[in-house]
């Protein structure tokens, strides 16, 4: 069989039957199937570990995005899996694959770009590894975070009758990304700065999961890397309850909705599926909806945990299944 066929999250499943992945207990106290790894920290603190990867032409394209951008955004992907399990990021190791005949001084913008995003939220690069490559480039960022015992978030914890929040807006970076198709960087980046932006250097909401676990309310997080469509059948599934997303409520921006009418896509579409938004996604405390509100800033409560399936409720009353977002392997 091809890993085409069998898609991510049967490969992890089958690697994982197989004995070659630690289960959650005797010193792992979380495994695979959240956000990051949970370790026993100093301190009576809990370690977090993450790792995340992209490659040339699968996860960019180099003419579309600086190194600057590009050194940013592999470290805030991983920076956001930390704050999805309510951590602080501490320590970055990144390795990266570059060609031979890549210029020094776009390695030097390239870990600019790592260097401030790491030190934006708490983190330092810590050490790495180096290698050539003959096809493209690859890089991938390991980060190291802590949480308090108290404080750790995870997907499982969801209870029917939570209310879904999200921070920020849905579908910038994917229009983001549709824009860059088909305008090219110059056009797009002229047009839609903002939407571009999203796209090529994500803010992974550090303070806004530290401020949210703070009110003592959220009973499941995670962060939407792939898209709401694909991530909330996670948190889902991990919780073993169902929800429903009201379509109205999805919270899209102005630009957005200027851009997908130029792009001759739908904008509720783009927020429900698009990926790489890295915005939080919370199982609330129906009663305490306003203090997390509050205490997180931008943030929009979009649906409700219910006992069932998973649902997108349209605005005229009918029910159809959520759009899933990225698969990767897909083809
Ligand atoms: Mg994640």
């Amino acid at each position: 069989m091809k890993l085409s066929e069998l898609g991510e999250e049967a490969l992890i499943k089958r690697l994982a039957e197989q004995g070659f992945i630690a289960k959650s207990g005797s010193g792992l106290i979380v495994g695979i199937g959240d956000d990051a790894a949970v370790l026993p920290g100093p301190d009576g603190m809990y370690t977090l570990v993450t790792t995340d990867m992209l490659t040339e032409r699968i996860d960019y394209l180099p003419e579309w995005i600086t190194p600057y951008e590009l050194g940013w955004k592999c470290v805030a992907v991983s920076i956001s899996d930390i704050a999805a399990m309510g951590g602080l990021p501490t320590w970055t190791f990144p390795s990266i694959g570059l060609k031979p005949d890549t210029e020094v001084e776009s390695v030097d913008e390239l870990y600019r770009g790592m260097a401030e995003c790491a030190r934006r939220f708490g983190s330092e690069i810590a050490g790495g590894d180096t290698n050539s490559v003959k096809g493209d480039d690859t890089f991938s960022i390991t980060q190291l975070g802590q949480v308090e015992p108290d404080k750790i978030m995870l997907r499982s914890g969801a209870k029917i009758g939570d209310r879904i929040l999200v921070t920020g807006h849905l579908g910038d970076s994917r229009s983001g990304l549709e824009l860059l198709l088909k305008y090219g960087t110059e056009e797009a980046r002229r047009k839609f700065a903002h939407l571009v932006e999203s796209h090529v250097i994500p803010m992974p909401r550090v303070q806004e999961a530290r401020a949210a676990v703070g009110t003592g309310a959220v009973h499941a997080m995670m962060d939407l890397s792939d898209g709401l469509g694909a991530d909330l059948p996670k948190l889902c599934k991990a919780s073993g309850v169902g929800a429903v997303i009201y379509a109205d409520k999805l919270p899209i921006s102005d630009e957005l909705r200027r851009a997908a009418d130029m792009l001759d896509m739908d904008a509720t579409q783009l927020a429900a599926s698009g990926g790489e938004d890295f915005e939080l996604l919370m199982a609330v405390d129906p009663a305490a909806v306003d203090s997390v509100i509050l205490a997180c800033g931008s943030t929009t409560e979009i649906g409700e945990i219910v006992d069932g399936v998973i649902q997108m409720s349209l605005s005229d009353g009918t029910r159809q299944s959520l759009t899933s977002g990225w698969e990767h392997f897909a083809q």
